[in-house]
């Protein structure tokens, strides 16, 4: 058995590859490469359990991951399980009693504060991983786990409130951006829309109705895969996308001279046909585009 000390070392080191696995793959695995999981050390660590939602390796005292329960689908924008109030996810706890079976290392983990995985599955085989989180109570009568995104709440107890927009921020940043650049960088391939550079390290997902507005959903139809150069001028209206689904370059940038960057990065993208998800039902809204292209026109 390993030492807490060591086991602590064990667990950064898994999250730590973990969050270099998922990077270079868009933010997001399939069952199949959590369930083979091998380390950077060379070390087998299956993040997930085939057929429980919870993982108990033997290396550890307390539990390293839980899958959230909900398959969300392509266009529900708010698909997780974490409670929009209180920031709070309720897990519930596997049969039997709450210190016995897969219970009693979840339990070990409130009682250590241990870090732990939360993997979210918008899709049926899409992990998206969200760490690290913290089960921070217990809730006996509903048989359930209280999971919080940081452990600011374990360390000053559950009732000391928290700010509401602290609490959306928390929430928006761990939780709904990185479903949603998985959701769209899945439907799109995981290629820019307007160049197809196929590299997700590079990749996000560019709302067409921006985040700040109420309408602008985190779902795939108001997404676009995009590389981060075509991103910035997408929201900086050098680049714009016709309701017709078609590249348009600013008047500006294309009577311009400047390097390579600018030539072929930008210009030669003037009139393109946007690469498509396959799936018609992931395509871009053309109302939003049509919205959003009347400000780049303007
Ligand atoms: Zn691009």
């Amino acid at each position: 058995m390993l030492s807490s000390e060591e086991q602590a070392r064990l667990r950064l080191e898994v999250f730590a590859d973990l969050e270099h696995f998922v990077d270079s793959r868009g933010g997001f695995a399939s069952k199949e490469e959590l369930t083979g999981f091998v380390m950077r050390s060379g070390l087998r660590m299956p993040l997930i359990d085939t057929g429980r939602g919870i993982r108990n390796p033997q290396e550890f005292d307390a539990s390293l991951s839980i899958v959230s329960a909900g398959d969300g689908g392509r266009n529900n924008p708010y698909d997780d399980a974490i409670d929009r109030e209180t920031g709070l996810l309720r897990y519930s706890w596997a049969k039997g009693p709450v210190d016995g079976g897969d219970n009693r290392k979840l339990l070990a983990a409130l009682h250590a504060g241990t870090p732990l995985i939360l993997f979210e599955k918008p899709l049926p085989n899409l992990y998206v991983p969200v760490f690290p989180v913290y089960v921070i109570d217990i809730d006996l009568e509903n048989r359930h786990f209280i999971i919080d995104l940081d452990d600011s709440r374990l360390r000053n107890g559950r009732d000391v409130p928290l700010d509401k927009k602290y609490v959306d921020r928390l929430v928006k940043q761990r939780v709904h951006q990185p479903m949603f650049r998985a959701r769209v960088l899945s439907a799109y391939n995981k290629r820019c829309a307007v160049c197809t550079l196929k590299y997700p390290e590079l990749l996000d997902a560019a709302h067409i109705i921006g985040d700040g507005d109420e309408r602008g959903l985190p779902v795939v139809t108001n997404g676009m895969a995009m590389c981060k150069i075509h991103h910035a001028a997408y929201d900086q209206d050098f680049l714009g996308v016709s309701p017709d689904y078609v590249v348009h370059i600013n008047e500006r940038l294309l009577a311009d001279r400047d390097g390579p960057m600018l030539q072929f990065g930008l210009q030669a993208m003037d009139g393109k046909s946007l690469e498509l998800p396959s799936r018609r039902d992931d395509r871009p809204d053309r109302d939003h585009l049509a919205e959003r292209f009347a400000r780049f026109a303007s």
